[in-house]
């Protein structure tokens, strides 16, 4: 029998300098069931990566396998490039029926390439074709992924540089990370002078920005250091866009599907995007990617965004199993729940680890800001990041059973992202496992 070691090796032989995961996470799984992996040698993990969120009920959900089971039992076709089929219709009527119900009414759906980079590139198609603009606002810290149009709307700079020549016009606007506030402030103040900053600057004909196409941001950022926007500054966001006739993209890639504790992130501030981008968890573990719009933007031409793998049907029938399942099992107010335990208890932890410096969140996207508090704190009491220390926890917990991502901004971020199927028992072990691995990391 191999061993992890044995296929790490193999791996980086035949695999791309690329490779990220395998790096700070160095096993290869070989099964997998719930919250739990196990690597060639038969050590369990809890997986609070989950496929970065693409699990929403955890690995190999029954409910999952019997809805693929189902498509190759009844011998369903298993790719119909956009061509329409049952499980198709069943996918789109489970989604609709999750949308809020003002959105569903007026909504078109295009199905994408399997990734959320490709959902991504289709809405700036679409906002582009709509309004004949060219020019996108995004946000700094935001990610979307790494295609060339993706990563061109995404704020981190390094894979950027390398690259070049991507797309042109696109401006970043100050996104209301409290804890380091690009204006200095703290608490409230972040959010407003954020908020009246992008007002100011879209209607300085001063400040060089051409007609913009549409804005982009996620409700909570994700890769950017699980940062969740305020709900009165997502209202602002849209009572902006919409005065000015801006499309309003929301990347609900990560956020969607219950992970935030709504169905759809957006929800917590009852507003109504113009483009909705959907992918992970929306296959329920399988590839699948769309955009949702408002009818008025249905612009394209016959054919105007094609691709070939728009119709994996096992994906579809995964997605609307899911999504019936979380409906039915009533998760999402629990994840709310699950959320706050997992926050209180990471925060209860901060009394006697200084280096905790931030925990935040909403519903299972929780992240902790790993500082070094031997350093000043700024003038808003926020102390500098400390990568190495999170690389050092990471690791840490990995030894002690544990799969945790780091990320944000600086790379100091440590992120919870659990199953949304995961119980509180086992959220206090992944507490528990952290403190533990804290400790032994801290001194
Ligand atoms: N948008 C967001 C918010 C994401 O978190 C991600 C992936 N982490 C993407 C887009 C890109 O998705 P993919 O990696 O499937 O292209």
């Amino acid at each position: 029998l191999s061993t992890n070691q044995a296929l790490l090796n193999t791996q980086a032989r035949r695999e791309s300098n690329a490779r990220s995961y395998p790096r700070r996470l160095p096993l290869a799984i070989s099964e997998a069931s719930g919250v739990y992996v196990k690597d060639m040698e038969g050590r369990a993990y809890i997986d609070c990566l989950a496929g970065a969120g693409t699990l929403a009920l955890g690995h190999n959900h029954p409910v999952v396998i019997q809805a693929i089971q189902q498509v190759l039992e009844e011998g369903r076709p298993l790719h119909t490039l956009d061509i329409t089929t049952p499980v198709k219709e069943a996918f789109v009527d489970e989604l609709f029926a999750s949308l809020p119900e003002s959105f569903a009414k007026r909504a078109k759906i295009q199905f994408c390439g399997p990734t959320g980079g490709d959902a991504i590139e289709a809405a700036i198609k679409l906002v582009k074709t709509a309004t004949g603009n060219r020019s996108v606002l995004s946000f700094q810290g935001g990610y979307h992924g790494a295609t060339h149009g993706s990563m061109s709307i995404s704020g981190n700079l390094a894979p950027k540089i390398k690259v070049q020549s991507l797309m042109p016009d696109v401006h970043f606007l100050p996104y209301p990370y409290r804890y380091r506030c690009p204006f200095g402030l703290g608490g409230e103040a972040c959010q407003q002078v954020s908020s009246q900053y992008i007002e100011h600057v879209l209607d300085d004909p001063e400040s060089g920005i051409l007609p913009p196409a549409g804005m982009i941001f996620e409700v909570v950022q994700g890769e950017g250091g699980t940062i969740p926007a305020p709900v009165e500054w997502l209202k602002e966001m849209r009572r902006i866009t919409k005065e000015r006739g801006i499309p309003l993209i929301i990347d609900e890639v990560q956020t969607g599907i219950g992970r935030t504790g709504k169905m759809f992130a957006f929800e917590h501030a009852g507003i109504i995007p113009d483009v909705l981008v959907l992918s992970k968890a929306i296959g329920g573990s399988l590839p699948l990617s769309v955009v949702i719009y408002d009818q008025a933007l249905d612009v394209w031409d016959p054919g105007a965004h094609i691709g070939t793998f728009r119709g994996n049907q096992m994906a579809m029938a995964a997605g609307a199993a899911t999504l019936n399942y979380i409906k039915k099992t009533q998760l999402v107010p629990q994840v709310e729940g699950l959320g706050k335990q997992l926050v209180d208890q990471l925060k209860a932890l901060q009394a006697d680890i200084p280096v905790l410096g931030d925990v935040r969140g909403r519903g299972l996207m929780v992240g902790v800001e790993i500082v070094d508090s031997t350093q000043l704190p700024d003038a808003i009491g926020s102390y500098p990041a400390h990568p190495e220390l999170a690389r050092k926890i990471q690791k840490e917990c990995f030894h002690r059973g544990l799969i945790l991502e780091v990320g944000g901004r600086h790379g100091s971020v440590i992120r919870f992202l659990p199953p949304l199927t995961i119980t509180e028992k086992q959220l206090t072990e992944v507490v528990n496992i952290f403190k533990e691995a804290v400790w032994a990391t801290y001194q």
